[in-house]
């Protein structure tokens, strides 16, 4: 019962859509594209659709405009129980730039109690859960911070460049990336800090590099239980990713092309294996691309996989949306 909270039929793989609200300046200048019923989001374009024309895609949960932080982060405690019983988790956020996945998973610039995202929330979860088992499971706990740019991995927690390695035994690994054991909260949360800081020196472009590379924080856990001793592992990766956005190769070059096919790369390829593990294929692509390499112990088997897909309520995004969704029905 503890950890098949959020099983259902589709097994370990729960995708929640996100619309953004109109952004203040925005509001007057655009019409909203989406319609919206329980579990299901309608793109209506004419244009596109037909007169009255409109296309829908269903998901295990949509949040409105109006959703609030605590709302969308509501489905936490179920997985971080399942961490510290031993099992790996993914949470994901998905979606074009601009579409809100950084506040989804982080917040926005200025954080209060209520506007606190995601990682804030999983992360009091787990130290509350961890702190109320004292005594019987003993946890250590500690997090690395990972960033994906051009298919590099790079360690943000001291700033060096690492290698993913194929061991026989453990499958992909990444010897060398530092392991920081934390305590709390705000342990966490001065280490997150720490890494955005190295996120933006590496940055060469002028345009934020925060939005085309991927970064994944993982908090690691390990308990041991008083009295039979036996250890359990588990642990969370919390993923903020690149950009979705489609470039127009004839507008781009240099750089910034390159930048774009590397992020097509690792979004088409996390989507490849996400949907082969829904599809429940005996083969899954984990090998295309250094993301789904990085998290192949916490994609599949007995792990769970949460994934927020973001849409852009106006007009002007109307492509964009209808291909996040497009990747979104392959994954749900
Ligand atoms: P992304 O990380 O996908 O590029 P951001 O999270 O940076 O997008 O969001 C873009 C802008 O929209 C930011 O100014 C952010 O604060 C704002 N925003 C995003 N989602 C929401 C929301 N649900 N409510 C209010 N503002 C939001
Ligand atoms: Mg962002």
């Amino acid at each position: 019962k503890l950890y098949n909270e959020i099983q259902d039929l589709k097994g370990n793989i729960r995708v929640y859509c996100r619309v953004r609200p109109f952004l203040p300046g925005q509001a007057n200048s655009s019409t909203s594209v989406v319609g919206m019923e329980e579990r299901t989001i309608a793109i209506i374009t004419p244009t596109k659709y037909g007169k009255d024309g409109s296309k829908s895609f269903t998901f295990n949960k949509v949040f409105g405009p109006s959703a609030t932080q605590e709302e969308v982060s509501s489905d936490m405690k179920p997985l971080i129980r399942s961490v510290l019983d031993g099992f790996n988790v993914c949470i994901f956020a998905y979606g074009q730039t601009g579409s809100g996945k950084t506040y989804t998973m982080s917040g926005p610039k200025v954080l209060s109690e209520e506007s606190i995202g995601v990682n804030y929330r999983a992360l009091n979860d787990l130290f509350n859960l961890q702190a109320q088992r004292m005594g019987t499971i003993n946890y250590e706990i500690s997090v690395q911070m990972i960033e994906i740019y051009n298919e590099q991995v790079r360690d943000l927690l001291q700033d060096t460049t690492l290698e993913i390695r194929n061991t026989s035994q453990k499958g992909f690994a990444v010897p060398g990336a530092s392991i920081v054991p934390v305590t709390s909260t705000s342990d966490v949360v001065e280490l997150m800090n720490q890494g955005q800081k190295n996120r933006a020196v590496g940055s060469t472009a002028i345009n934020d590099r925060s939005s085309r590379s991927h970064s994944c924080l993982t908090v690691h856990v390990q308990g041991r239980a008083i009295t039979s001793g036996s250890i359990l592992k588990g642990c969370m990766h919390l993923v903020d990713l690149a950009g979705s956005e489609r470039v127009d190769k004839s507008e781009v070059i240099g750089d910034r092309l390159k930048e774009a096919l590397y992020i097509n790369k690792s979004l088409s390829a996390l989507g490849d294996v996400i949907a082969s593990l829904a599809q429940k294929n005996s083969h899954v692509p984990y090998r295309n691309s250094k993301l789904t390499q990085l998290l192949q112990d916490s994609l599949g088997g007995q792990a769970k996989t949460l994934m927020f897909v973001h849409i852009s309520p106006e007009s002007e995004s109307v492509n964009e949306t209808i291909s996040t969704l497009k990747f979104a029905e392959r994954v749900a």
